[in-house]
């Protein structure tokens, strides 16, 4: 497959140009020496400057959920640009951003009914963390200071998020990042998980810790837990069964507050709108990003249970509720993109689609189990996550391998962590593009074992 492509704008890109963009999470001299490019992208596919297709078997980086180049999601962003480009949500309002808020309030489980906009998931995060902290002070229990993360949990990279994370090379340089952190134990356990469908059987008394923290700070101290209800970064590992449940528990038994972490699950990819749907329990506040606007305009977000919005608006009587809020947050041309893609999401039923494919992706992703060299491979919704043997060149090299081979070699772009391959395609893949996702992975992984 090939599409016409504008080269004008391909020779723009000089070896200067590539010097100057100082890439994050990026190995930049390697980048650099041999660049990955891409310059076009249509629904299943990106496109090389050369015009070479790619099948993108990780919806960009987990976001664009209902695939590239959609026409209702591009031309609602064209007319909002050209209608209102820009307006302050401080003080100030425009219609699309109440719409909005609406419309995720309305998909949101329970009675998580407010949202608070901003523009990545990692301000996602660090905004549920301060809102955790500013509603126990408003409830005169300022003494709840405490954030609990999780070993392998990743919450962006903002200072609030990279301490409750659990991703060492992610914390290492940083600095002390905030005091009083604690971590749960990861999930993941190869030897009583491996090669699981879903939710794994084992691992819900790792909840039990939660106990262990209270016992050991006071429930006083603590303010929140944040989870993801599948950890993505870390190589798409779901909850076990049973386990949010009992952090729920938990956390209601202390008045501790329970935040779902779901930039990675919310908006389909777990064949929901959020993941707290599948699971049954509903957190006090869903923090989102990515697929809200199926990536195409940077947005995110908090949702909010009634009682922590209420709690601000019956505070004390402040000119402001909180303190908090980002320039950008509702951008008139993010809450467009996002109105376009909820409707797309709601009238192509891409939810329901990711449900009713799973099972034929997660057969699909496991006929590659006993390949030499594998030695788990993990499904849940439209993820599934390949973890190779390490290389005796070490832990990493032959996932950054395997991507280089993927793209330039087989035309594939996923997600590599350390020497675990991620596959999360858009919603819209097709029963044949799953069968062209393993065949090509199947190539990729032959070559660098
Ligand atoms: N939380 C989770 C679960 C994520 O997967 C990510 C990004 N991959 C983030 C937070 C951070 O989002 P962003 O990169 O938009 O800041």
């Amino acid at each position: 497959m090939s599409v016409a492509y504008d080269f004008d704008a391909v020779s723009t890109t000089t070896p200067n140009d590539l010097e100057a963009f100082w890439m994050g999470f990026t190995a930049n001299r390697a980048f650099k020496a041999r660049p990955r490019m891409v310059a076009r992208a249509k629904d299943m596919h990106y496109f090389t400057p050369e015009g070479r297709p790619i099948l993108d078997g990780s919806a960009g980086l987990w976001c664009a959920n209902a695939g590239h180049g959609r026409d209702p999601i591009v031309q609602a962003i064209q007319k909002q640009a050209a209608e209102l480009d820009f307006a302050p949500t401080f003080q100030f309002g425009h219609p699309t951003a109440f719409r909005v808020a609406s419309r995720i309030a309305e998909l949101a489980p329970g009675d998580l009914d407010h949202v608070f906009f901003c523009n990545s998931g990692s301000e996602a995060d660090d905004t549920a963390l301060k809102i955790a902290l500013a509603y126990h002070a408003l409830k005169g229990q300022a003494t709840r200071t405490r954030l609990i993360g999780r070993e392998r949990g990743y919450h962006g990279v903002g200072f609030g998020g990279t301490s409750v994370g659990g991703i060492s090379p992610n914390r290492r340089f940083f600095g002390s990042l905030l005091p009083g952190v604690d971590h749960l134990p990861s999930t993941y356990d190869r030897e009583k998980q491996a090669f699981s469908k879903g939710e794994p059987e084992w691992g819900a008394e790792r909840a039990e810790a939660l106990e262990g923290l209270v016992a050991l700070h006071d429930a006083q101290t603590i303010a929140a837990v944040i989870v993801e209800p599948m950890a993505g970064s870390t190589g798409g590992l779901p909850a076990p069964k049973g386990y949010l449940k009992r952090l729920r528990e938990i956390c209601d038994k202390y008045g501790i507050l329970l935040i779902f972490d779901e930039v990675i699950t919310g908006f389909g990819r777990l064949g929901f709108p959020f993941a707290a749907e599948r699971y049954g329990v509903v957190p006090d506040m869903i923090a989102f990003a990515k697929g809200v606007t199926s990536g195409t305009v940077p947005m995110g977000g908090v949702i909010v249970r009634k009682d922590i919005y209420d709690t601000f608006m019956n505070g004390p009587e402040h000119v402001i509720e909180l303190f908090h809020g980002y320039t950008y947050s509702g951008h008139p041309l993010a809450c467009a993109a996002s109105l376009a893609t909820l409707d797309l999401y709601r009238d192509e039923g891409l939810f329901e689609r990711a449900r009713a494919i799973e099972p034929i992706f997660a057969d699909a992703v496991m006929s590659l189990k006993g390949k030499p060299g594998i030695l788990d491979i993990r499904t849940v919704g439209l993820v599934a996550a390949f973890d190779m043997a390490p290389s005796a060149e070490g832990v990493g090299k032959r996932g950054f391998k395997a991507m280089e081979v993927g793209f330039h070699d087989n035309g594939i772009m996923f997600r590599v962590t350390g020497d675990t391959i991620a596959v999360s395609p858009p919603l819209i893949i097709s029963e044949s593009q799953i069968g062209e996702i393993v065949d090509k992975l199947s190539k990729t992984i032959d070559a660098v074992m």
